[in-house]
Protein backbone atom coordinates (compact mmCIF):
# COMPACT_ATOMS: atom_id res chain seq x y z
CA UNK A 1 0.00 0.00 0.00
CA UNK A 2 2.29 2.28 1.33
CA UNK A 3 4.57 1.28 -1.36
CA UNK A 4 2.72 1.61 -3.93
CA UNK A 5 2.06 5.36 -2.87
CA UNK A 6 5.68 6.49 -2.65
CA UNK A 7 5.80 4.75 -6.42
CA UNK A 8 3.24 6.99 -7.48
CA UNK A 9 4.64 9.91 -5.47
CA UNK A 10 7.73 9.06 -7.33
CA UNK A 11 6.44 9.20 -10.58
CA UNK A 12 4.61 12.32 -10.13
CA UNK A 13 7.56 13.77 -9.34
CA UNK A 14 9.87 12.70 -12.53
CA UNK A 15 7.01 13.81 -14.49
CA UNK A 16 6.78 17.72 -12.81
CA UNK A 17 10.91 17.52 -13.85
CA UNK A 18 10.47 16.38 -16.91
CA UNK A 19 7.39 19.26 -17.74
CA UNK A 20 9.72 21.87 -16.10
CA UNK A 21 12.81 21.00 -17.95
CA UNK A 22 10.88 21.52 -21.14
CA UNK A 23 9.86 24.89 -19.95
CA UNK A 24 13.32 26.14 -20.07
CA UNK A 25 14.52 24.82 -23.82
CA UNK A 26 13.05 25.71 -27.16
CA UNK A 27 10.30 24.12 -27.07
CA UNK A 28 8.98 25.96 -23.95
CA UNK A 29 9.41 29.43 -25.52
CA UNK A 30 5.98 30.42 -26.11
CA UNK A 31 4.78 28.89 -22.67
CA UNK A 32 7.71 30.89 -21.36
CA UNK A 33 6.47 33.90 -22.98
CA UNK A 34 2.74 33.29 -22.22
CA UNK A 35 3.72 33.16 -18.30
CA UNK A 36 5.52 36.88 -18.95
CA UNK A 37 2.06 37.74 -20.48
CA UNK A 38 0.84 36.70 -17.31
CA UNK A 39 3.49 38.57 -15.10
CA UNK A 40 4.92 35.56 -13.53
CA UNK A 41 8.47 36.16 -11.95
CA UNK A 42 11.09 33.24 -12.93
CA UNK A 43 11.24 33.11 -8.85
CA UNK A 44 7.61 32.28 -9.43
CA UNK A 45 8.15 29.86 -11.88
CA UNK A 46 10.55 28.54 -9.60
CA UNK A 47 8.87 28.26 -6.29
CA UNK A 48 5.54 26.90 -7.83
CA UNK A 49 7.51 24.42 -10.03
CA UNK A 50 5.49 25.67 -12.91
CA UNK A 51 6.30 23.61 -16.56
CA UNK A 52 5.32 22.92 -19.72
CA UNK A 53 3.32 19.86 -21.43
CA UNK A 54 4.43 20.02 -25.19
CA UNK A 55 1.81 18.79 -28.15
CA UNK A 56 1.89 15.68 -29.53
CA UNK A 57 0.36 12.75 -27.98
CA UNK A 58 3.38 10.29 -26.96
CA UNK A 59 6.00 12.65 -25.11
CA UNK A 60 5.64 11.48 -21.76
CA UNK A 61 4.35 8.32 -22.58
CA UNK A 62 8.57 7.72 -24.23
CA UNK A 63 9.86 9.46 -21.67
CA UNK A 64 8.11 7.22 -18.46
CA UNK A 65 8.69 4.42 -20.77
CA UNK A 66 12.55 4.92 -20.50
CA UNK A 67 12.64 4.53 -17.26
CA UNK A 68 10.65 1.50 -17.02
CA UNK A 69 7.26 2.34 -16.26
CA UNK A 70 4.48 0.30 -17.82
CA UNK A 71 1.67 2.03 -20.05
CA UNK A 72 -1.35 0.61 -17.48
CA UNK A 73 0.69 2.20 -14.75
CA UNK A 74 0.38 5.50 -16.58
CA UNK A 75 -3.24 5.22 -17.42
CA UNK A 76 -3.90 4.79 -13.36
CA UNK A 77 -2.06 7.40 -12.31
CA UNK A 78 -4.25 9.97 -14.85
CA UNK A 79 -0.60 11.07 -16.83
CA UNK A 80 -1.91 8.82 -20.24
CA UNK A 81 -5.66 8.02 -21.68
CA UNK A 82 -6.24 4.73 -23.67
CA UNK A 83 -7.72 5.08 -27.31
CA UNK A 84 -10.21 2.96 -28.27
CA UNK A 85 -9.08 1.47 -30.41
CA UNK A 86 -5.85 0.34 -28.24
CA UNK A 87 -3.17 2.30 -27.20
CA UNK A 88 -2.33 5.44 -25.29
CA UNK A 89 -2.07 8.92 -25.43
CA UNK A 90 -0.53 11.42 -23.35
CA UNK A 91 -3.35 13.50 -21.27
CA UNK A 92 -1.34 17.05 -21.05
CA UNK A 93 -0.60 18.10 -24.17
CA UNK A 94 0.38 22.02 -25.15
CA UNK A 95 -0.35 23.02 -21.70
CA UNK A 96 1.52 25.46 -19.12
CA UNK A 97 1.69 22.92 -15.89
CA UNK A 98 1.38 23.67 -12.53
CA UNK A 99 2.21 20.43 -10.04
CA UNK A 100 -0.40 20.19 -7.19
CA UNK A 101 0.89 18.99 -4.01
CA UNK A 102 -0.35 17.64 -0.75
CA UNK A 103 0.30 18.92 2.78
CA UNK A 104 3.84 17.62 2.81
CA UNK A 105 5.07 18.97 -0.91
CA UNK A 106 4.31 15.45 -2.34
CA UNK A 107 3.01 15.88 -6.20
CA UNK A 108 -0.34 14.36 -6.19
CA UNK A 109 -1.32 15.21 -9.49
CA UNK A 110 -1.52 18.31 -12.16
CA UNK A 111 -3.29 21.27 -13.79
CA UNK A 112 -2.63 22.17 -17.13
CA UNK A 113 -3.41 25.68 -18.74
CA UNK A 114 -4.43 25.83 -22.03
CA UNK A 115 -2.03 28.95 -23.62
CA UNK A 116 -4.76 30.03 -25.75
CA UNK A 117 -9.09 29.61 -25.86
CA UNK A 118 -8.76 25.51 -26.23
CA UNK A 119 -11.71 24.55 -23.96
CA UNK A 120 -11.20 23.52 -21.04
CA UNK A 121 -9.07 26.47 -19.39
CA UNK A 122 -7.83 24.18 -17.07
CA UNK A 123 -7.17 20.52 -17.45
CA UNK A 124 -6.56 18.85 -14.11
CA UNK A 125 -5.48 15.33 -13.20
CA UNK A 126 -8.37 12.91 -13.11
CA UNK A 127 -10.18 12.39 -9.53
CA UNK A 128 -8.80 9.25 -8.45
CA UNK A 129 -6.84 7.16 -5.72
CA UNK A 130 -4.30 10.07 -5.79
CA UNK A 131 -5.67 13.07 -6.84
CA UNK A 132 -9.09 14.33 -4.51
CA UNK A 133 -9.56 18.01 -5.13
CA UNK A 134 -11.94 18.05 -2.19
CA UNK A 135 -8.98 17.20 -0.10
CA UNK A 136 -6.41 19.09 -0.95
CA UNK A 137 -5.65 22.45 -0.78
CA UNK A 138 -2.99 24.54 -3.72
CA UNK A 139 -0.03 25.58 -1.82
CA UNK A 140 -0.79 25.16 1.51
CA UNK A 141 3.01 23.53 2.25
CA UNK A 142 4.30 26.41 0.45
CA UNK A 143 2.13 28.88 2.84
CA UNK A 144 1.73 26.96 6.08
CA UNK A 145 5.04 29.07 6.94
CA UNK A 146 3.30 32.24 6.03
CA UNK A 147 -0.24 31.21 7.86
CA UNK A 148 1.51 30.87 11.15
CA UNK A 149 3.70 34.17 10.96
CA UNK A 150 1.16 36.22 9.75
CA UNK A 151 -1.73 34.15 11.86
CA UNK A 152 -4.29 34.01 9.15
CA UNK A 153 -4.73 31.97 6.17
CA UNK A 154 -6.09 33.75 3.10
CA UNK A 155 -8.52 31.22 0.54
CA UNK A 156 -8.81 31.97 -2.85
CA UNK A 157 -10.05 30.20 -6.34
CA UNK A 158 -7.16 29.23 -8.40
CA UNK A 159 -3.95 28.45 -8.72
CA UNK A 160 -2.86 31.46 -10.92
CA UNK A 161 -4.39 33.94 -7.62
CA UNK A 162 -1.71 31.82 -5.18
CA UNK A 163 1.16 31.88 -7.61
CA UNK A 164 0.48 35.50 -8.23
CA UNK A 165 0.01 36.95 -5.14
CA UNK A 166 2.61 34.93 -3.82
CA UNK A 167 5.31 36.87 -6.38
CA UNK A 168 4.07 40.40 -4.76
CA UNK A 169 4.09 39.20 -1.03
CA UNK A 170 1.09 37.26 0.08
CA UNK A 171 2.73 34.23 1.84
CA UNK A 172 -0.39 32.49 3.26
CA UNK A 173 -2.71 31.89 0.77
CA UNK A 174 -3.92 28.80 -1.06
CA UNK A 175 -6.58 27.65 -3.38
CA UNK A 176 -9.67 25.40 -3.45
CA UNK A 177 -9.10 24.91 -7.13
CA UNK A 178 -12.26 26.10 -8.04
CA UNK A 179 -15.43 27.23 -6.04
CA UNK A 180 -16.84 23.93 -4.31
CA UNK A 181 -15.02 24.03 -0.74
CA UNK A 182 -15.19 21.21 1.40
CA UNK A 183 -15.41 20.00 4.84
CA UNK A 184 -12.08 18.02 4.59
CA UNK A 185 -10.48 21.28 2.94
CA UNK A 186 -11.69 23.34 6.26
CA UNK A 187 -10.37 20.78 8.64
CA UNK A 188 -6.88 20.30 6.82
CA UNK A 189 -6.59 24.29 6.62
CA UNK A 190 -7.55 23.85 10.45
CA UNK A 191 -4.13 22.27 11.42
CA UNK A 192 -2.93 25.88 10.68
CA UNK A 193 -5.31 28.63 11.58
CA UNK A 194 -8.58 28.86 12.47
CA UNK A 195 -8.57 32.67 11.25
CA UNK A 196 -9.54 32.84 7.29
CA UNK A 197 -10.29 35.47 5.28
CA UNK A 198 -12.22 34.23 1.77
CA UNK A 199 -10.94 36.22 -1.41
CA UNK A 200 -12.93 34.13 -4.22
CA UNK A 201 -13.26 35.56 -7.58
CA UNK A 202 -15.72 38.74 -7.84
CA UNK A 203 -18.30 37.23 -10.36
CA UNK A 204 -21.95 35.56 -8.88
CA UNK A 205 -20.46 32.34 -8.87
CA UNK A 206 -17.64 33.76 -6.27
CA UNK A 207 -20.06 35.39 -4.46
CA UNK A 208 -21.79 32.25 -4.20
CA UNK A 209 -19.33 30.11 -3.34
CA UNK A 210 -17.70 32.33 -0.92
CA UNK A 211 -21.20 32.43 1.47
CA UNK A 212 -20.99 28.54 1.30
CA UNK A 213 -17.00 28.69 2.08
CA UNK A 214 -17.59 30.54 5.10
CA UNK A 215 -20.93 28.45 6.31
CA UNK A 216 -18.45 25.35 6.42
CA UNK A 217 -15.51 26.75 8.05
CA UNK A 218 -17.72 28.47 10.64
CA UNK A 219 -19.81 25.19 11.53
CA UNK A 220 -15.67 23.62 11.82
CA UNK A 221 -15.04 26.24 14.07
CA UNK A 222 -12.92 28.58 12.30
CA UNK A 223 -13.35 32.51 12.55
CA UNK A 224 -14.24 33.93 9.04
CA UNK A 225 -14.02 37.25 6.84
CA UNK A 226 -15.09 37.58 3.25
CA UNK A 227 -13.32 40.12 1.49
CA UNK A 228 -14.37 41.77 -1.31
CA UNK A 229 -12.46 42.60 -4.74
CA UNK A 230 -13.44 46.21 -6.43
CA UNK A 231 -12.32 46.80 -10.06
CA UNK A 232 -10.91 43.30 -10.98
CA UNK A 233 -12.28 39.85 -11.26
CA UNK A 234 -9.71 38.51 -8.83
CA UNK A 235 -7.10 38.32 -6.36
CA UNK A 236 -4.31 38.12 -9.33
CA UNK A 237 -5.82 40.51 -11.43
CA UNK A 238 -6.12 43.37 -8.32
CA UNK A 239 -2.80 42.47 -6.57
CA UNK A 240 -1.14 43.44 -10.29
CA UNK A 241 -3.18 46.76 -10.48
CA UNK A 242 -3.10 47.92 -6.62
CA UNK A 243 0.36 45.94 -5.47
CA UNK A 244 0.56 44.81 -1.89
CA UNK A 245 -0.90 47.97 -0.31
CA UNK A 246 -4.12 47.65 -2.15
CA UNK A 247 -4.54 43.69 -0.63
CA UNK A 248 -3.96 44.63 2.64
CA UNK A 249 -6.85 47.15 2.31
CA UNK A 250 -8.68 44.71 1.36
CA UNK A 251 -8.04 42.29 4.14
CA UNK A 252 -8.89 45.31 6.30
CA UNK A 253 -11.84 45.55 4.18
CA UNK A 254 -13.16 41.96 4.52
CA UNK A 255 -16.00 41.33 6.67
CA UNK A 256 -17.98 38.59 9.02
CA UNK A 257 -20.69 36.55 7.08
CA UNK A 258 -23.91 37.98 8.26
CA UNK A 259 -22.21 41.63 7.34
CA UNK A 260 -21.24 40.09 3.58
CA UNK A 261 -24.49 38.74 3.03
CA UNK A 262 -26.20 41.95 4.13
CA UNK A 263 -23.83 43.79 1.49
CA UNK A 264 -25.31 41.55 -0.74
CA UNK A 265 -28.73 41.42 -0.14
CA UNK A 266 -29.22 45.38 -0.39
CA UNK A 267 -27.30 45.22 -3.41
CA UNK A 268 -29.85 42.55 -4.74
CA UNK A 269 -33.23 44.26 -3.34
CA UNK A 270 -32.01 47.34 -2.41
CA UNK A 271 -32.76 49.41 1.16
CA UNK A 272 -36.07 49.73 0.70
CA UNK A 273 -36.93 46.00 0.51
CA UNK A 274 -36.28 45.98 4.19
CA UNK A 275 -38.18 42.73 4.65
CA UNK A 276 -36.11 40.81 2.09
CA UNK A 277 -32.62 41.74 3.06
CA UNK A 278 -33.69 40.45 6.57
CA UNK A 279 -34.80 37.97 5.37
CA UNK A 280 -31.49 36.35 3.93
CA UNK A 281 -29.59 37.35 7.44
CA UNK A 282 -32.09 36.09 9.84
CA UNK A 283 -31.26 32.15 9.80
CA UNK A 284 -27.40 33.50 10.61
CA UNK A 285 -28.47 35.56 13.41
CA UNK A 286 -30.40 33.37 14.68
CA UNK A 287 -27.39 30.33 14.56
CA UNK A 288 -24.97 33.09 16.63
CA UNK A 289 -24.63 31.51 19.73
CA UNK A 290 -22.40 33.98 21.80
CA UNK A 291 -24.29 36.75 23.12
CA UNK A 292 -21.51 39.35 22.83
CA UNK A 293 -21.71 38.15 19.03
CA UNK A 294 -25.16 38.41 18.78
CA UNK A 295 -25.03 41.99 19.65
CA UNK A 296 -22.76 43.06 17.85
CA UNK A 297 -24.43 41.26 14.42
CA UNK A 298 -27.69 43.09 15.81
CA UNK A 299 -26.44 46.34 15.99
CA UNK A 300 -24.75 45.86 12.54
CA UNK A 301 -27.68 44.88 10.54
CA UNK A 302 -30.00 47.12 12.96
CA UNK A 303 -27.29 50.35 10.99
CA UNK A 304 -27.22 48.67 7.70
CA UNK A 305 -31.24 48.38 7.72
CA UNK A 306 -31.28 51.78 9.27
CA UNK A 307 -33.82 49.95 12.02
CA UNK A 308 -33.90 50.24 15.65
CA UNK A 309 -32.06 47.13 17.08
CA UNK A 310 -34.84 46.39 19.17
CA UNK A 311 -36.79 45.34 15.83
CA UNK A 312 -33.51 42.99 14.49
CA UNK A 313 -34.26 41.42 18.13
CA UNK A 314 -37.66 40.86 17.69
CA UNK A 315 -37.48 39.66 13.96
CA UNK A 316 -34.92 37.06 15.37
CA UNK A 317 -36.99 35.77 18.13
CA UNK A 318 -40.33 35.04 15.96
CA UNK A 319 -37.64 33.88 12.91
CA UNK A 320 -36.80 31.45 16.29
CA UNK A 321 -40.21 30.48 17.42
CA UNK A 322 -41.20 29.66 13.48
CA UNK A 323 -38.23 27.32 13.22
CA UNK A 324 -38.37 25.43 16.46
P1 LIG B 1 -6.85 32.54 -15.25
O1 LIG B 1 -6.55 33.82 -14.55
O2 LIG B 1 -5.66 31.82 -15.75
O3 LIG B 1 -7.90 32.66 -16.30
P2 LIG B 1 -8.17 31.68 -12.87
O4 LIG B 1 -7.31 31.09 -11.81
O5 LIG B 1 -8.67 33.04 -12.69
O6 LIG B 1 -7.37 31.52 -14.19
P3 LIG B 1 -10.87 30.61 -12.89
O7 LIG B 1 -11.55 30.38 -14.19
O8 LIG B 1 -11.31 31.74 -12.05
O9 LIG B 1 -9.31 30.65 -13.20
O10 LIG B 1 -10.92 29.26 -12.07
C1 LIG B 1 -10.39 29.17 -10.78
C2 LIG B 1 -9.87 27.77 -10.53
O11 LIG B 1 -10.91 26.84 -10.75
C3 LIG B 1 -8.72 27.30 -11.42
O12 LIG B 1 -7.46 27.61 -10.94
C4 LIG B 1 -8.92 25.82 -11.45
O13 LIG B 1 -8.33 25.22 -10.33
C5 LIG B 1 -10.40 25.68 -11.34
N1 LIG B 1 -10.97 25.51 -12.68
C6 LIG B 1 -11.49 26.47 -13.47
N2 LIG B 1 -11.93 25.96 -14.63
C7 LIG B 1 -11.70 24.64 -14.57
C8 LIG B 1 -11.93 23.55 -15.44
N3 LIG B 1 -12.47 23.73 -16.63
N4 LIG B 1 -11.57 22.32 -15.03
C9 LIG B 1 -11.00 22.13 -13.83
N5 LIG B 1 -10.76 23.11 -12.96
C10 LIG B 1 -11.08 24.34 -13.31
MN1 LIG C 1 -13.66 31.95 -11.11
MN1 LIG D 1 -7.60 34.84 -13.10
MN1 LIG E 1 -10.37 33.61 -11.52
Amino acid sequence: RQGKKDRAFKIYGLVRDFYRILLGKDIGARALQYLESRNLSGAARETFQLGYAPPGWDNLIKFLAARGIREEEMVKLGLAQTRETGGCYDRFRNRVMFPIWDSQGRVVGFGGRTMGDDNPKYLNSPEGEFFNKGQLLYGLHIARKGIREIGYAVLMEGYMDVVSTYQHGVTNAVASLGTAFTRDQAKLLMAYTHDVVIAYDADAAGVKAAVRAAEILQNSGCQVRIATIPGAKDPDEFIQKNGLAGWQKIIENAVPLVQYKLMQAVKTYGLQNKRKVLQEVLPNLAAVASPIELEEAIKQTATVLQVNWETVLEEIKSFRKNTR
